[in-house]
């Protein structure tokens, strides 16, 4: 069978649907362009880089309006090392973890094989929901939530847990493009190369004093901490705007574009709406179609930024994506291990309605080519 052409009007300006890493702007790509030399190449330890990390915790601080005794945290290794930094300087002896799919199972499964650490309690869910907010069990000192499971396309609404414990929200995926009131989370942490747009490499934390304390106190423990992993040397770089190791200063140059994009455009309600309006629209198509419909059940756990649209079996979702991606429309499979007949696809805010819009238009045409 000839791989059918997408006629051009049809195609979205942009092509890029990937859940991470996703679309990065040409703007954001000629920030890095245009500091080729002024910061590019230049020490992380003196001053241009310094104040760079600096605008991109301001920026941060006030696109999530942080309060003034937050602090923004940056290290290296992205989402997947801050879990190994959580196991070690985070938890005191127990945690419990909610798990959607994926991404919030591996960070329990790395706590769970850590030895100075309890077992932790999963409050396991099916893919596809999320599970309702209860307290935290007495003996937990800390509770993992997931903002955005990235593999299923839930979200989960942040509110502390009654019982005390640390909250610790994975918001890799979620952060930028939804809601949350930093009251209800101690550490909320996310890799730049999804809501805001950059590369892969870093790790932002949003940290409250409760989340700064545990740090110190298990700093001042005897537990072994690789230094790599180790709060709070984290903690003394970020308030020198500096990390411990070498950072990508062209993955900083580009969040710092991206969140400076987002301030002017109305800040994080603004990207809530917007997103708000990109779901709307793909949910909508998906539930308007007799071989579409959305994945997750339940509409208000159905994510702002991660669409997941299951397709009936007269269609082959690896069809589909295979005629989208000869078309220059990438990235738009569902997530491997979840094994569905499903198309998955980022909305995050350097995403445009138009190209969502543009991209249902495409899927359009291919199944009816297809059937
Ligand atoms: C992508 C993702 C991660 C992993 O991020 P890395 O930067 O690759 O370590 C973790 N959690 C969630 C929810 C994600 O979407």
């Amino acid at each position: 069978m000839a791989t059918p052409t997408i006629p051009d009007d049809l195609l979205p300006e942009d092509g890029r649907f990937g859940c991470g890493p996703t679309k990065v702007t040409q703007a954001a790509a000629q920030a890095v362009a245009d500091h080729w030399q002024d910061l590019l190449g230049t020490s992380h330890r003196q001053a241009p880089v310094k104040d760079l990390v600096g605008r991109l915790q301001d920026g941060m601080a006030d696109l999530f309006q942080l309060p003034d005794d937050y602090e923004v945290l940056l290290a290296n290794g992205g989402a997947t090392a801050f879990w190994d930094m959580a196991a070690f300087g985070l938890i005191e002896q127990r945690s419990q973890h909610h798990v959607l799919g994926e991404f919030s199972s591996k960070f329990a499964k790395g706590v769970a094989a850590a030895p100075w650490l309890e077992d932790p309690v999963l409050v396991d869910v099916p893919v596809g929901t999320r599970p309702l907010l209860g307290p935290t069990p007495d003996d937990c000192d800390a509770v993992a939530l997931v903002h955005n499971e990235t593999s299923t396309g839930v979200m989960q609404d942040i509110q502390r847990p009654d019982g005390g414990a640390l909250v610790m929200v994975d918001a890799t995926s979620g952060a930028g493009g939804l809601p949350v009131d930093p009251s209800q989370f101690d550490v909320y942490y996310f890799s730049l190369q999804k809501g805001f747009a950059s590369d892969g490499g870093l790790v932002l934390a949003l940290a409250s004093p409760a989340a700064i304390d545990r740090i110190e106190r298990i700093g001042a423990s005897d537990r072994y901490v690789p230094p790599f992993y180790d709060l709070p040397t984290v903690v003394s770089n970020s308030r020198k705007r500096q990390t411990y190791n070498t950072p990508a200063v062209a993955t900083i140059l580009m969040a710092v574009h991206q969140v400076e994009t987002m301030l002017e455009a109305g800040g994080l309600d603004a990207a809530v709406a917007d997103c708000r309006a990109k779901a709307d629209h793909l949910y909508g198509w998906a539930e308007e179609r007799d071989w579409a419909t959305p994945f997750v059940a339940d509409p208000d756990a159905r994510s702002l930024v991660v669409g997941t649209i299951d397709l009936d079996e007269s269609v082959q979702a690896d069809d589909v994506t295979a005629i989208l991606r000869s078309n220059g429309v990438v990235d738009s499979e569902s997530y491997r291990k979840l094994g569905r007949n499903q198309l998955r696809v980022g909305m995050f805010p350097a995403i445009t309605l138009a190209d969502v819009q543009a991209y249902t238009a495409c899927v359009d045409h291919v199944v009816e080519h297809l059937l």
